[in-house]
């Protein structure tokens, strides 16, 4: 049976993707080699990196004053990448979830790293509004997505001091005003490739403020001047990137996908509220997340919870269990899943619900 795959990260790839990597290993760009076992110094490969960055500035519309690196280390690496290499003294941190609290931990070890904002209080199902932002910070952290709660910081927020965003969890979703950023940072396992590469964009006149020594491989700047092939770069993984960034510009871009993911999140959340069964964690549709869309069984409906998670596993979804930290369900609609499989979750839920 074909599965609906919802899992949150690792997560769904477009077909896509799939089928280009399976043939690069086989054969990777006519070379008679495996991508899985060549150099990364071989001029094919390097024509992979080249038209990989060359993807994600078109499709993000990078301006050309931004370096875009793909490094090794995931997105948690980047929580103290950031603060080393940005941070003076001070930082500001808006506290989201569970990965913004793990940065925000890191940025700690350097100094005074101040929370202007969190949604702890009520387990992150919202995104906390007017908050200030202490002018003599070195940058603003956020996370545009938070994949544990299912909340989304949608607009490009407006700041006076360096902005720096994990989109680990949207990014190539949708439109995102790059300039507004100093940096962004992307694990590439949720929209983008298989786990092992993360990517970066760095405004590079953000650099070389801080006064503290930087382990070489740690150091931004490293990563610049060699191009993302200081060391070995994650080849594989790269590889896999330029197919599914291929993939979204022929689909007509972050514009085009966007479009999708608003339908197929719509699609959902309005059965979760229709549905007498569930109801959505995230209330205010402004923070619901598109990508990771959670949900519970109603309070007089608990004893379904498993009974229904084994009913939508006889159905063919996978992964729509909720995170250890929310419980209930969530369902990951990220730019690869087709909206078939959000159809296949509500007829699920429609179905469970007239036999209960
Ligand atoms: C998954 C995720 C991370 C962690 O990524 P790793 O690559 O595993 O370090 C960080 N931030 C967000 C928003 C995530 O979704």
């Amino acid at each position: 049976m074909k599965k609906h795959n919802f899992f949150a990260g690792p997560s769904i790839l477009p077909q896509y993707t799939l089928d280009k990597t399976i043939e690069g290993i086989r054969d990777f760009a006519g070379s008679g080699l495996s991508v899985l076992e060549i150099s990364h110094r071989s001029k094919e490969f390097i024509a992979c990196m080249n038209d990989s960055m060359a993807l994600c500035r078109e499709l993000l519309e990078i301006p050309a004053a931004y370096q875009i690196l793909f490094l090794g280390g995931g997105a948690s690496l980047q929580f103290a990448m950031v603060p080393m290499n940005l941070m003076n003294t001070k930082s500001a941190y808006l506290v989201t979830g569970e990965w913004a609290t793990k940065a925000h931990k890191e940025a700690k070890i350097y100094g005074e790293a101040v929370e202007v904002a969190s949604s702890k209080d009520k387990n992150f199902n919202y995104i906390p509004k007017n908050y200030s932002v202490p002018a003599d910070a070195s940058y603003f952290h956020i996370t545009t997505n938070n994949t544990i709660y299912g909340t989304e910081l949608k607009k490009d927020p407006d700041v006076n001091i360096p902005l720096i965003a994990d989109m680990s969890s949207d990014i190539f979703s949708r439109p995102v005003d790059v300039s507004k950023y100093s940096l962004i940072y992307a694990g590439a396992q949720k929209n983008l490739a298989p786990a092992g590469v993360t990517l970066v964009i760095v405004k590079e006149d953000v650099l070389g403020k801080v006064t503290r020594p930087v382990p070489t491989m740690l150091d931004y700047r490293t990563h610049i001047k060699a191009e993302s092939m200081f060391n070995t770069p994650p080849v594989f993984a790269v590889f896999a990137a330029q197919q599914t960034l291929k993939w979204l510009k022929d689909l007509g871009g972050v514009k085009a996908i966007q479009t999708k993911n608003i339908d197929k999140a719509q699609l959902l959340y309005d059965e979760i509220d229709r549905n007498k069964l569930f109801v959505p964690t995230v209330n205010d549709p402004e923070d619901r997340s598109l990508m990771n869309i959670c949900f519970v069984m109603a309070e007089q409906y608990k004893e379904l919870e498993q009974p229904f998670a084994e009913f939508a596993k006889s159905k063919g979804m996978v992964g729509i269990a909720g995170h250890r930290s929310v419980g209930g369900f969530r369902a990951s609609s990220y730019n690869a899943l087709p909206k078939e499989s959000v159809q296949a979750l509500v007829d699920t839920m429609k179905e469970f619900e007239k036999n209960h």
